[in-house]
């Protein structure tokens, strides 16, 4: 049997339309975009309309698009480049506790270059505590940075609200939009978003690129040195062939989005009323409906969520523990403990994310399967288990 895939929000297959594009772009034209020659111009002109592509999708402007390695190098570049433009004006910063490491670690090392940083606590369902934010942004703060989708647990922010807050206090904000790109739709115009980050291979493009969204007018200070490229904010010759798949992934997204959407909200929820259905003592994480479409995140009373993967690999299913990033490491989940889970409860929690290629079939198998390995590891499981509601 050929192996079910349910780590998309890890990362996912390029699509065919995606490749095709793609192709030509490492032999025939191959050029550096920024030669003035005509193979360099021909370059410029794929670039070009991949920026446009990519701008279209999120209502930017072409020129307030800046190619990156993708979504870690995206959330570095805003943190680091933002802070630094604006250190006459202040030194505070202020997060949430549940973004993804990029984020996190980026503010680490601002703060041990004098910045202050405060990360906000989230609630049960994973939703940043708007009180909070309201309390701790002050005179000297001068970038609020919280994703719009969390990658663990799903749950989608009040963009809306935020961006509001932060302007009414003269603080700008930034997003890493790179799980919420292609599950719904954003308009940097009307969030009034300052700078968004998204990455390619999270919509079915190529690995190794995205882009930084920053509003015109905006001051940041770039993060590579090197080279004119990318209007002299990132150097380093552009990987044309990744921009130009990037760009048409983001053309499918846009004339997609809503039929796929659908079509993966309703496996998804399938899935779930299933598991709901036969397994007991199961608990659901994220917010119950302000939620990407594509995301499970379910943890198993009395089950160890590792040894739960393993089994599920050993029947051609691969799903993954937490973040793609921590479950090398046997780090217990930031996320969910964040979130008021007890490490045990973060360390029984699998996520399942789907996609448009996934069948019912498929998710029938992965059921049975699930319930075969969760019953089988909780008659080996030293913790008792109680009985409990779903
Ligand atoms: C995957 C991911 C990233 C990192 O993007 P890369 O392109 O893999 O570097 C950042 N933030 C979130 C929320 C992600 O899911």
């Amino acid at each position: 049997m050929q192996r079910i895939y349910l780590d998309n929000v890890a990362t996912t297959s390029v699509s065919n339309e995606v490749l095709t594009e793609m192709l030509p772009v490492f032999c025939e034209n191959f050029g550096n975009p920024n030669s003035l020659h005509s193979v360099g111009r021909d370059a410029q002109a794929l670039v070009d309309n991949a920026r446009d592509r990519v701008a279209n999708l999120i209502n930017a402007d072409r020129g307030e698009i800046f190619f990156t390695s993708g979504g870690t190098e995206g959330n570095n570049w805003a943190l680091y480049g933002l802070a630094m433009a604006n250190k006459s004006k202040g030194n505070h910063i202020i997060t949430s506790q549940i973004e993804h490491h990029s984020v996190l670690d980026m503010c680490k090392r601002l703060e041990k270059n004098g910045f202050e940083v405060t990360y906000l606590p989230v609630d049960k369902n994973g939703l940043v505590d708007i009180s909070m934010l309201l309390h701790y942004i002050s005179q000297k703060t001068i970038l609020v940075s919280i994703m719009a989708a969390n990658n663990e647990v799903g749950t989608i922010q009040n963009l809306k609200t935020i961006s509001k807050i932060c302007h009414e206090k003269n603080v700008l904000f930034h997003t890493d939009a790179v799980q919420a790109l292609g599950n719904f739709r954003i308009d940097v115009k009307d969030l009034e978003i300052d700078a968004m980050t998204i990455s390619a291979h999270k919509i079915h493009g190529p690995k190794g690129v995205g882009a930084l969204f920053v509003k015109k007018g905006i001051k940041i200070e770039g993060l590579i040195a090197g080279g004119e490229q990318e209007r002299g904010k990132r150097g380093g010759t552009l990987n044309t062939a990744g921009i130009v798949g990037f760009g048409k992934a983001c053309e499918i997204v846009m004339n997609n989005h809503i039929v796929d959407g659908k079509k993966i909200k309703y496996l998804r929820d399938y899935f779930i009323s299933q598991v709901a259905e036969q397994i007991e003592n199961v608990t659901i994480n994220g917010h119950p409906h302000q939620r990407i479409a594509s995301l499970a995140s379910i943890s198993f009373d009395c089950v160890d969520g590792e040894a739960l993967m393993y089994l599920l690999d050993l029947a051609e299913i691969c799903v993954s523990t937490g973040s793609a990033c921590s479950s090398g490491s046997h780090e217990i989940s930031h996320v969910l403990l964040a979130m008021g889970r007890t490490p045990e409860e973060a360390q029984s929690t699998v996520r399942f994310s789907f996609d448009v290629n996934n069948t019912k079939e498929e998710i029938d198998y992965v059921v049975k399967e699930l319930k075969k390995s969760v019953e089988k590891l909780r008659t080996i499981s030293p913790l008792k288990l109680t009985k409990k509601k779903v």
